[in-house]
């Protein structure tokens, strides 16, 4: 069995692993600390759930003994997608720093200015920032980062998905090319590539398995459902209610619309029950994450984006209200099962208007999943066809004659189209709509609804500012309106959420 002692790691960061009680690197952790102690850059090909935070927190850790911090000058620099992913890296040093006296600053959204100014002007070890709140204050001339020695880019294709490229490029022109740069990111499409090899010297790579290939011990299986959403709410009770060996879920939904939707319909009918969403505030998600750690959760209702990197280490299911429109999502959401070892189950709810989404997570996974009961069929399906004709300007129906093939993925089909423009009545007025099925007032909007905007520190970030990211694209596509068809579901009265379940 291999272990932390050979890699490399001073005796103080060995005994804080040992206290933390982890007894064998994960082979993320085994590949990457010996490099990152050798000075040398890396690619880290990983995701959340692999270990990768230790594996750069625990080499930090140790190079940071020799030295001490200035005013203003942070002596290394995480940069991070979201706050929750921030704040779990600080959870990750505190765990590990019990020999060590290390000062550690989060910019980040939620969290007070002056407090981490306070910090900064002392000096930091270590700081950890989302890239827009770092920029705003070093704009304001509070911080200067010509001392960094290491830099972290943590979760780039996720920094990508949200505009943050450009900000990253000016991060790293910052920083003296002397430091040394570690990246991570789940995938690597080609402007993370273009980024390694701008700001990257002779990078190690390294790269562990996918959740995909390495959890076999999620049990997946997909199950159909009709498409109207109290369809599908009607088999997600069933699938909880069904569950064998439910010690706590995540329900993934692809919009917080429905997150909310689906937890109000849970809680209704007597679920132990929580909601996780990019709008609610630092302090919501944070006493909702306690709630589902301390077991006084035992459901969690979810997006990607909320649930992106919580560490959560033993959820028994995972529930997926919708089928993801990224195939990569489905990875990262069944990650969150089957951990260290253990087993888990993951359930995709499945409509005929899913193929082309399923046949791509298929093709991703390399597998085929199996169904539980019927697979999606025309049957299931022709009740509710409107889904196929929703959308996109000039978007046929894709299923003429009723007969829809829902196993197979139609490279017919243009890519632009995501579930939202399928599902959503893009041009039904969202606060008409809000005041019929909302359970909560939400802030009235001008625009359709898009997919839900993360929760970045504390900016935009800056696709509007002259980047174009081709994956954000694609989730705010530019059709106005329904384009030239008007479905007829659209003219149907609304069912308030009360009576719908
Ligand atoms: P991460 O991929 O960094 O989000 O880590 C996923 C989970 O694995 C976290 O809950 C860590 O606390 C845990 N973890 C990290 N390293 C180890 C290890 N060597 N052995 C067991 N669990 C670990």
């Amino acid at each position: 069995m291999m272990s932390f002692d050979t890699l490399g790691l001073s005796e103080k960061v060995i005994a804080a692993v040992a206290a933390a009680g982890y007894t064998e690197p994960t082979p993320i952790q085994a590949q990457a600390i010996p490099v990152v102690l050798e000075n040398r850059d890396v690619v880290g090909i990983a995701q959340t759930g692999t270990g990768k935070t230790a594996s750069f927190v625990l080499p930090m850790m140790t190079k940071l003994e020799q030295g001490r911090a200035r005013a203003r000058m942070p002596r290394t620099l995480i940069l991070e997608p979201t706050r929750e992913l921030a704040a779990q890296v600080e959870e990750n040093f505190n765990k590990y720093s019990l020999n060590q006296r290390l000062t550690v600053a989060l910019l980040i959204g939620g969290v007070s200015f002056d407090d981490q100014n306070k910090k900064l002007d002392r000096g930091v070890d270590v700081l950890i920032a989302t890239p827009g709140r770092l920029l705003d204050h070093f704009e304001r001339g509070r911080l200067l980062l010509t001392g960094v020695e290491i830099l972290v880019i943590d979760e780039a294709d996720r920094m990508l998905d949200m505009g943050f490229i450009p900000d990253i490029e000016r991060i790293c022109k910052m920083i003296p090319p002397s430091r040394q740069t570690l990246m991570f990111s789940a995938t690597m499409p080609n402007e993370i590539e273009r980024l390694a090899n701008t700001f990257l010297r002779d990078p190690a790579r390294i790269s562990v398995a996918k959740a995909s290939s390495t959890a076999t011990t999620v049990t997946q299986r997909l199950i159909a459902s009709g498409s109207e959403a109290h369809d599908k709410r009607d088999v997600l009770r069933g699938l909880i209610r069904g569950a064998v060996d439910l010690k706590n879920a995540i329900i993934f939904c692809n919009r917080k619309r429905d997150v909310q939707i689906v937890y109000k319909s849970l809680e209704k009918h007597g679920f132990s029950v929580g909601a996780l969403h990019g709008d609610m505030d630092q302090r919501a998600r944070m006493l909702m994450l306690d709630g589902f750690r301390g077991d006084k959760i035992k459901i969690l209702v979810a997006s990607d984006v909320a649930a992106r990197g919580l560490d959560i280490p033993d959820v028994s299911h995972v529930f997926n209200f919708d089928v993801p429109i990224h195939s990569e999502d489905y990875v990262h959401r069944i990650g969150r099962t089957g951990r260290a070892g253990r087993t888990g189950t993951a359930v995709t709810i499945v409509t005929s208007a899913d193929s082309k989404y399923l046949g791509a997570i298929e093709k991703l996974i390399n597998q085929s999943i199996e169904w539980m009961g019927e697979p999606v069929s025309a049957s299931t399906g022709s009740g509710h066809r409107d889904g196929f004709q929703r959308g996109a300007k000039g978007n046929k129906s894709r299923h003429p004659g009723g007969n829809p093939e829902p196993r197979r993925a139609d490279p017919a089909a243009p890519s632009r189209v995501t579930n939202e423009e399928r599902r959503e009545p893009r041009g039904e007025k969202p606060a008409q709509r809000d005041s019929q099925t909302r359970p909560a007032p939400q802030p009235k909007q001008d625009r359709p609804p898009q997919r839900e905007r993360p929760a970045y520190g504390d900016r935009q970030p800056s696709h509007d500012r002259g980047s174009a990211s081709p994956r954000h694209d694609r989730h705010e596509p530019d059709v106005i309106g329904l384009g030239d068809h008007v479905p007829a579901f659209l003219l149907r009265p609304t069912r308030p959420i009360r009576s719908a379940s």
